[in-house]
């Protein structure tokens, strides 16, 4: 991120507007309906307002003489059409006196840019794109216009006329930012989109301990829980909207080694982040320790996170953490995420159940070769049932063994699953019997195995057997 995006208080001062033409009469309708006061350079001498109505045009100051050297004492930021040498010359005279200076189609010389702009009232979003596209800036900007409720600004108008009184009621920060939740998420937050401000003013007045509207214990502090939530694995836009209104809400955020920073980014700036999982070359501070961390951040009266990949109940420990929980009497959800198998069988396309094909699905896990030896492998030799096998890399050797003397045929279609969902996922197809290569085959993991005829579907496999047609055809011709 180049650009910041921050807003600029408009009472604090005059902008000046340097140049002429269409694009300068549009940034100068923009700055006087925003009710900035403009002292505008007219460089080719038109000074005509037309288009401004009475008020906004009152605000404009029409100046004459030379930008260059003209007092800036007042100025809150420059703005200049880039034309011909008075962009850069003007660039370097606000650098000069530390003033924000844009230069219209001159990121070189612009210390700020414009962002596209949602405007409803006190709610305002700017979008960015760092000057690279307003294209794609209106196109998010219009995406956000369709989901944002009509009267979002006068929520936040409504909350702003009624702040300093709920301050004076509740001390206590994280109350207080609970009261407003509920306010915005419930009734009286439906009635003012609804437009019927008077009706919530009177319902927010009725509100008798707003304390207690806001979930305080009788200590008088928040009533603190944990959510397990399933981060999924890997692709940030795989969270589910759940997921995100958690991370959104969290005061802490206690998370494992499989969650990637992207899913991180999408968390409350605010939050703390705990890193509770393994590290490369050094052990996690254990499950016990895990538990501890939850329940002391539940009854502080936080909002604690447990952001786990994948799925919390797959292979994810959340059992026992919720038992823990339990026992402690802290209150707790769950929000189930996308399973790593799950992910990895959608991006490779992998149908885990076919038609009178593949009419099982087992989620295994083979940690070491110390587990992979504890598996019952004769209860997986049904040809219609597919495998996918979790934490299963250092243990692929003994799985072959394993499913190969139980008596899966040596040709079973098998494919390895890397980094499923992410930047650089990769994927091995080849047969049982070949499990260990494919496995190395590898650059790292997490990977997970799918074992099963399911796996001559997928298209890593169409490929190969596209590639091996091909290279056929290439010996035929020769
Ligand atoms: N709760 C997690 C699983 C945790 S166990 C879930 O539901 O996905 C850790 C194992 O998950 C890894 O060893 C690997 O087998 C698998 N895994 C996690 N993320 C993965 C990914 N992006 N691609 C492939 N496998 C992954």
């Amino acid at each position: 991120m180049r650009f910041l995006p921050v807003f600029l208080d408009l009472h604090s001062g005059a902008v000046v507007l340097v140049g002429a033409g269409d694009l300068v009469r549009a940034k100068l309708r923009l700055l006087a309906s925003a009710g900035a006061r403009v002292r505008w350079y007219a460089t080719d001498g038109n000074h005509d307002l037309g288009g401004l109505g009475a008020d906004d045009a009152a605000r404009v100051e029409l100046a004459t003489g030379d930008p260059l050297t003209a007092d800036l004492n007042g100025v809150i930021a420059i703005l200049c059409a880039g034309a011909g040498s008075i962009g850069p010359a003007m660039s370097a005279r606000a650098k000069a006196v530390g003033l924000p200076v844009n230069v219209m189609d001159d990121l070189e010389h612009s210390t700020f840019i414009f962002p596209a702009i949602v405007d409803r009232g006190d709610v305002v979003v700017a979008v960015g794109t760092g000057g690279a596209s307003p294209v794609v800036a209106r196109r998010v900007r219009e995406r956000i216009e369709a989901v944002l409720p009509a009267r979002i600004g006068e929520l936040a108008g409504f909350i702003g006329r009624w702040r300093k009184t709920i301050h004076g009621l509740i001390g206590e920060f994280p109350l207080r930012r609970r009261f407003w939740e509920r306010v915005v998420d419930g009734p009286i937050g439906a009635l003012v989109l609804a437009g019927r401000s008077e009706e919530a003013d009177a319902a927010l007045k009725d509100i008798r301990n707003v304390s207690e509207f806001a979930g305080a214990l009788p200590s008088g502090t928040a009533e603190g829980s944990v959510t397990l939530v399933g981060a999924g694995p890997g692709d940030p836009d795989l969270l589910t909207v759940k997921a995100l209104r958690a991370l959104q809400d969290a005061d802490v955020i206690f998370y494992d080694e499989l969650v990637t920073p992207e899913i991180l980014d999408r968390a409350r700036r605010d939050a703390s982040r705990v890193p509770v999982g393994r590290r490369v070359g050094k052990p996690g501070i254990g499950q016990d320790a895990i538990n501890r961390c939850l329940i002391e951040a539940a009854k502080s009266g936080q909002r604690a996170v447990r952001l786990k990949g994948g799925d919390p109940f797959i292979f994810g420990r959340g059992g026992e953490e919720i038992k823990a929980l339990r026992q402690a009497n802290v209150s707790y959800s769950v929000i189930p995420g996308i399973t790593a198998g799950l992910g990895a069988a959608a991006q490779f396309e992998v149908p885990l159940t076919f038609r009178n094909e593949a009419l099982r699905v087992t989620f295994l896990t083979a940690h070491k070769a110390r587990d992979a030896e504890a598996v019952d492998w004769s209860t997986l030799t049904d040809i219609a049932m597919t495998i996918v096998v979790y934490m299963g890399m250092t243990a692929a050797p003994s799985v072959r063994a394993g499913l190969l003397a139980a008596g899966r045929s040596p040709q079973t279609p098998v494919g390895v699953f890397a980094r499923a969902t992410r930047v650089d996922a990769a994927a091995a197809i080849g047969t049982l019997d070949e499990l260990p290569d494919l496995v190395e085959k590898i650059a790292g993991g997490p990977a997970i195995l799918i074992i099963g005829d399911v796996v001559a579907h997928s298209a890593p496999a169409r490929h190969q057997q596209l590639n091996q047609l091909a290279s056929y055809f290439q010996v035929a011709a020769e």
